[in-house]
């Protein structure tokens, strides 16, 4: 089965799901096919007037609703998420390209993401610090920040979102968000979750339109206190010097290049494995895909060959269909990108080991290709490739490896193979991520920081931290007189 009904997305403002003011639309296209198959409303400022309002008056309320009571609302939402997962599934597979598997994993994911949230939410205590004067009183106390702006992206429509969706209202903010007009009708079910769950009016609002005129609107906007984004480095750059002009808080998630260290002691058997699951899952468009592949000399041609037999084994194909473990990319830009990514490589000297090409001239379907004897001067082991294409080199030594690690000015995500204990100390010491997953696949669970360095961005978006990033202290003294 390969078709299935899709609706058209309008905006949440306020609890309602309203057209845009002059009832403006964009198209949504599904990559498997190229068709348009529903479209998405596009904000006027207007609309935006009316979402920040709403927010504000989302938050007066919502900050002084018991942490039990918001935990017990949030926990409906998990459940409606839960029981509506199937049906949810068919509509990011549609809008967004991933196998249906994946796409209800990510649903199901959620609702686990949001219980979790909700519990931590309870456990946001402030302190009682002894004074130095006996007759006062030292509180500290933790507030929510206020309404928030929230810019997520395509690839993970549902978990992008509620990753910063549940942190924001388990501590007490209001929560306005722009999510991806790519991938629209699976975000709004998601909102919908919570409306039916019965957060108050203006508590969440979504919106859709252009994402440039939205975030230079919402983020100077008195309204917001708190930004947070995922995406790319370059507009997270200009979101962040916005915010910062405007003083407002900023979590950034951004881009990443991911290296994959092989040492000479690994089970090279386990590294294709959990390393080839990671870089081909949603057609490499995850940010803590492994990139750059840097095996020991020693084992690189048995890990080749082995890693091109699991890329060779994913069956390519509409995600709605069964069986398949490779969806199309999200929209066709991944497609060039990924063509010249290739061409760059081979023309500078890499071999392509296997893939290589777009596949089909109907939708956004690139075959899984892996790059040996990829050259550091290659773009694939420089830019971000987001989407099904690995590189391959060889090292001799572990300092070499790791100084190759941490080349690129990204630093989100790594993966390192090893059976000795010596090699996994100086690799989790010295790698410069904020993730790293030593002889195992990415386990990205809510109760683990989620966020990078340098380049790839600041904050967290799992952990106890991600509710610090929706948080102000406040310092009390008090003389009881
Ligand atoms: P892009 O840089 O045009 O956009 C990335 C995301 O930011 C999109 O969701 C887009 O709607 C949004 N965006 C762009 N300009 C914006 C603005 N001025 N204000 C608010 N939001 C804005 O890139 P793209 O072609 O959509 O995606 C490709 C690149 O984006 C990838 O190479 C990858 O680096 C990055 N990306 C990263 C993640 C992630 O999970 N960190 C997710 C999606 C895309």
């Amino acid at each position: 089965m390969t078709t299935s009904s899709y609706p058209d997305t309008r905006l949440l403002i306020a609890n309602e799901w309203v057209d845009a003011t002059g009832g403006k639309t964009i198209p949504v296209v599904n990559p498997a096919t190229g068709q348009a198959i529903g479209t998405v409303a596009h904000a006027a400022i207007a609309d935006l007037d009316r979402a920040l309002a709403a927010a504000q008056q989302g938050f007066e309320k919502w900050r002084f609703v018991p942490a039990a009571e918001r935990a017990a609302t949030m926990r409906r939402a998990a459940n409606l998420l839960r029981e509506r997962a199937g049906d949810i599934a068919r509509l990011l597979t549609q809008e967004q390209g991933k196998p249906l598997a994946e796409a209800k994993m990510e649903a199901l994911a959620g609702a686990e993401i949001i219980d979790w949230f909700a519990a931590e939410g309870m456990r946001v205590y402030g302190r009682i610090v002894p004074a130095r004067n006996p007759q006062a009183q030292q509180l500290v106390l933790k507030e929510p920040v206020g309404p928030v702006a929230a810019f997520t992206p395509w690839n993970f429509p549902i978990n992008q979102v509620v990753r910063k969706l549940a942190a924001a209202l388990a501590t007490g903010c209001s929560f306005l968000c722009k999510a991806p007009e790519e991938t629209p009708a699976s975000p709004a079910a998601l909102f919908q979750c919570f409306v039916d769950a019965g957060v108050p009016a203006g508590v969440v609002g979504l919106v859709f339109g252009d994402p440039a005129e939205i975030s230079g609107y919402l983020i100077p906007h008195p309204v917001i206190r708190k930004v947070t984004f995922t995406g790319s480095t370059p507009v997270g750059k200009q979101l962040a010097a916005l915010a910062g002009a405007h003083m407002k808080r900023v979590t950034m998630e951004l881009g990443g290049h991911a290296p994959v260290i092989v040492a000479e002691d690994a089970d090279v058997t386990l590294a294709v494995k959990a390393a080839g699951a990671a870089k081909f899952r949603n057609a490499g468009q995850v940010c803590i895909s492994p990139t750059r592949f840097l095996v020991h000399n020693a084992i690189k041609d048995e890990f080749t060959r082995a890693f091109v037999a699991h890329a060779e084994g994913l069956k390519l194909g509409d995600g709605l269909a069964e069986g398949t473990t490779l969806g199309p990319l999200a929209n066709a830009r991944r497609v060039t990108a990924m063509a010249k990514m290739v061409e760059d490589a081979q023309a500078k000297g890499a071999i392509v080991a296997t893939g290589g090409k777009r596949v089909g001239d109907a939708g956004n379907f690139f075959a899984p290709t892996i790059l040996a004897d990829v050259p550091l001067e290659a773009s694939i082991f420089n830019d971000e490739p987001f989407g099904p294409v690995a590189g391959i080199r060889g090292f001799d030594s572990l300092e070499d490896a790791i100084a190759e690690a941490n080349r690129l000015p990204y630093g989100l995500a790594g993966y390192a193979f090893t059976r000795s204990i010596k090699n996994a100390h100086l690799l989790m010491n010295r790698v410069e991520v904020g993730m790293l997953w030593i002889n195992q696949p990415a386990t990205p669970s809510a109760e683990l920081p989620f966020g990078g360095v340098k380049d790839s961005g600041y904050g967290s978006e799992g952990g106890p931290e991600a509710l610090e990033a929706y948080l102000n202290t406040k310092a009390i003294s008090m003389v009881g007189v």
